[in-house]
């Protein structure tokens, strides 16, 4: 079991890793391809740098400088989070593997965009859930539909398949992008829109075809940093997660960084909670210990 684990390979998750690792803790850091720093063209309002830097050179820089001071880099997707038995956290990948950690910090950027989908946004929180771990329950024996496609969208089938009455794959003109499971239905066409006064009672989709159904979960892409912080209970306003002054949230162990947790979007900003994180995580873990 790793001291920390880290979600997230950009400015926050890498500069908390710099502060993790030279106070002598392990430290593993998953990342799933690019984030925002890599896809920014050029970067000229950083610190130290006397010309422009591309986004991917910069971070490239920052992992290459984790690399040095120990850090283990895992490549994956991260689709679940769970309470660990010995205290810590237990990450799900979507290959299937699991990473244990005394500690855990969300630095997996600004949370994706849900598609904008009339009736997606209205019916949040009345059959509209980001989170199957934690409404599954609430939809016993009823019909059901996810949204999104690949590992995450298959990871959140898989939490309401044992509940649900019906699970449909709404794609929304997207392949299914994993395998899944012969009873999960499959739809491939745009929807159009998600039905309900007051509660969810349906899905419109392109062609005229209307889904009834009581509950759409959404898992649009990968997931995001606030979608597994709602996974183990972390307090979450919109798709923001909620810290203190020292990056911690509400669950102990468990600290969020960088984009994740709002404020100015910039690198200096990721970079200065990366720091306030690390620093806490050390005071943590020697307290634990
Ligand atoms: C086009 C563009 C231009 C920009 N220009 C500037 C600029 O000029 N100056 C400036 O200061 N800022 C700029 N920014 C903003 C800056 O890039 C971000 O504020 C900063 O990168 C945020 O850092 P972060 O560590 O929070 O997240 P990110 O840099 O987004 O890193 C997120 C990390 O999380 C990982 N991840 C995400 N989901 C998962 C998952 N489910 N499992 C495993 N890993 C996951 C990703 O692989 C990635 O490693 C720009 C952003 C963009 C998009």
């Amino acid at each position: 079991m790793t001291d920390v684990c880290i979600v997230g390979a950009g400015p926050a998750g890498i500069s908390a890793a710099l502060y993790v690792l030279r106070g002598g803790f392990s430290c593993t850091i998953i990342e799933n391809g690019a984030g925002a720093l890599e896809k920014a063209a050029l970067i000229e309002n950083y610190y130290g740098f006397a010309e422009p830097i591309t986004g991917a050179k910069l971070a490239h820089h920052g992992k290459a400088q984790a690399a040095r001071l120990g850090a283990q880099f895992v490549r994956g997707e991260v689709v679940s989070l769970l309470p660990d038995e010995a205290g810590g956290f237990a990450l799900g990948l979507a290959d299937g593997a699991v990473l244990t950690a005394r500690t855990l910090v969300l630095a997996a950027g600004s949370p994706r965009k849900s598609p904008k989908i009339p009736g997606l946004a209205e019916l949040e929180g009345h059959g509209v859930s980001y989170c199957a771990v934690c409404d599954a329950f609430f939809y016993r024996k009823k019909a059901v539909a996810v949204l999104g496609f690949g590992a995450y969208a298959k990871e959140e089938a898989a939490h309401l398949l044992p509940m649900a009455a019906s699970v449909t794959l709404l794609t929304n003109g997207e392949g299914a992008g994993a395998d899944f499971p012969e009873n999960v239905q499959i739809r491939t066409q745009t929807v159009e829109a998600v039905l309900g006064d007051g509660h969810v009672t349906g899905v419109q989709l392109a062609g005229g075809v209307t889904v009834p159904v009581d509950g759409v979960f959404v898992a649009y892409g990968s997931a995001g940093s606030a979608d597994l912080a709602r996974k183990i209970g972390a307090v979450v306003e919109g798709n923001t997660i909620v810290t203190d002054a020292l990056g911690a949230t509400n669950i102990p162990g468990l600290y969020a960084a960088g984009d994740c947790v709002g404020g100015t979007l910039q690198v200096a900003k990721a970079v200065c909670d990366g720091m306030t994180v690390g620093l806490s995580l050390g005071r943590f873990l020697r307290k634990e210990a």
